[in-house]
């Protein structure tokens, strides 16, 4: 087993190392070149958008999703992120740094008050369509 106890703190580090035990263990490694585990991941982003395909827009939480329904969009996910980590880690990318720094490189390009202004520019956008539709 992977020797993860329930209620264990999940850290990229320790996902990462699992991965590397896991495919190691199998003697997996051979196969996980960047190409393979990048071809691999797109595969399990297609099965995750699978989930949402036909169901039109749905609400925060899921709320009209059956259990098992939740229970495979979170191995789905689980998917994207362990090839995600993997990838990482064979292309030499730390990923939780790289992650940190994308964020700081997201807050100056999109500073939070004109941020604000896009949204605003947004509901002035919506109202005007309702209000041309008559459903405002
Ligand atoms: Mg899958």
């Amino acid at each position: 087993m992977s020797g993860v106890q329930e209620g264990d703190s999940v850290t990229i580090g320790k996902l990462k190392q699992l991965q590397a035990h896991f495919a190691k263990e199998r003697d997996w490694d051979q196969y996980h070149t960047p190409r393979n585990l990048l071809l691999a991941m797109v595969g399990e982003v297609g099965e995750l958008s699978e989930i949402f395909q036909w169901k039109g827009e749905v609400k925060r939480g899921l709320p009209e999703f059956k259990e098992e329904e939740k229970v495979h969009l979170g191995e789905e996910l689980s998917d994207v992120l362990l090839y995600l980590v993997r990838l990482s880690d064979i292309c030499g990318v730390d990923l939780g740094k790289a992650a940190l720094r994308k964020v700081e490189l997201n807050a100056i390009k999109y500073p939070a008050k004109a941020n604000k202004q896009v949204t605003n520019k947004e509901d002035e956008i919506e109202n005007s369509s309702s209000a041309d539709n008559g459903t405002a």
